[in-house]
């Protein structure tokens, strides 16, 4: 276990209410980093505003680049694309598979092979403490090496503050960028929502997060919108001893508060922010035995 403990939120499925959670332990939690690892779904700082003072852009796959000073349009590069990824006139940096043959055909020398930039990172700070995120660019392929390095720039925003904890916002689902944003991590928390899919989407991320070995619990969102499914959902928790963390009732304040780009918690009085305070104090008490 690292020395700076590290929580990552995620989810089945987009639009279950984990970035609310996330926005909101951000906004309860001290001394902490927040790191927006959904970088497909980039949204977190919409509701903590951070004030942005270091950026870079990330070098995805290599595509052919083509000198055009040096290109005389014969074509040799368009005929041997197996990928229809390059004409006389054009390259199709999204069509390009990189595997680097016009490069070795062209007579002229006028083609490499080198990075595109897919993704840009950012550091800035927010009324609740630094942050570190991403967004990949348009028609960009998830990545898992964005994740990374997201919570490299938040493992050193933690370092250089001295700060203990890294809540990390999670990518929906059990792609590669999940996986990144999961490894070697001291706890996960899933948040689920009483749905049948819901139910299958967080068992499946409950056995990715086993097969890693972490510590693991559960918030069911919306908890009232199917009793019978969310009392399936208690029983799953109860029988695999997983920590339920806690219910959350639905609250149409919450949908105020994103439409305001505030943490849920930043309003107080609706029922949905009574819970997410009681399920931090419960997360808090988990952090310290971990
Ligand atoms: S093979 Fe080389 S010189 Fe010929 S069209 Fe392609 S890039 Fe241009
Ligand atoms: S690198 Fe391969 S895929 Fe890309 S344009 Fe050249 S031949 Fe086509």
């Amino acid at each position: 276990m690292s020395a700076v403990k590290q929580v990552t939120v995620v989810s089945g499925k987009g639009g279950t209410g984990k970035t609310t959670v996330l926005a909101s332990f951000a906004a309860l939690a001290e001394n902490k980093v927040i790191a927006d690892c959904d970088v497909d779904a980039s949204n977190l700082y919409l509701l903590l505003h951070p004030e942005q003072h270091e950026t870079g852009g990330f070098p995805g796959a290599k595509v052919a680049i083509r000198d055009e000073e040096l290109c005389k349009r014969h074509g040799a590069c368009e005929e041997a694309c197996r990928f229809d990824a390059i004409t006389v006139d054009e390259v199709d940096e999204l069509a390009c598979e990189g595997c680097g043959l016009c490069t070795l055909v062209c007579p002229e020398g006028a083609l490499k092979l080198e990075p595109i930039v897919v993704g840009n990172w950012y550091i800035g700070d927010t009324r609740y403490g630094p942050m570190a995120w991403a967004r990949l660019l348009p028609a960009a392929e998830s990545s898992g090496r964005l994740v990374t390095l997201v919570r490299q720039k938040a493992e050193n925003l933690a370092y250089e503050t001295e700060l203990g904890l890294i809540l990390i916002d999670g990518p929906p689902g059990l792609g590669c960028t999940t996986t990144a944003a999961l490894a070697d991590v001291d706890m996960a928390v899933v948040v689920t929502e009483p749905t049948l899919s819901g139910i299958h989407d967080m068992e499946r991320q409950v056995e990715l997060i086993e097969y890693f070995g972490l510590a693991c619990a559960v918030i069911i969102n919306k908890h009232d919108i199917n009793p019978e499914n969310s009392r399936r959902l208690r029983q799953y928790c109860e029988a695999r001893n997983m920590p339920l963390l806690g219910e959350i009732p639905f609250d149409t304040t919450v949908t105020d508060a994103l439409t305001a780009q505030q943490p849920v918690v930043e309003r107080n009085g609706g029922p949905a922010a009574g819970a997410i305070r009681q399920i931090w104090t419960r997360t808090c008490e988990l952090i310290e035995t971990l």
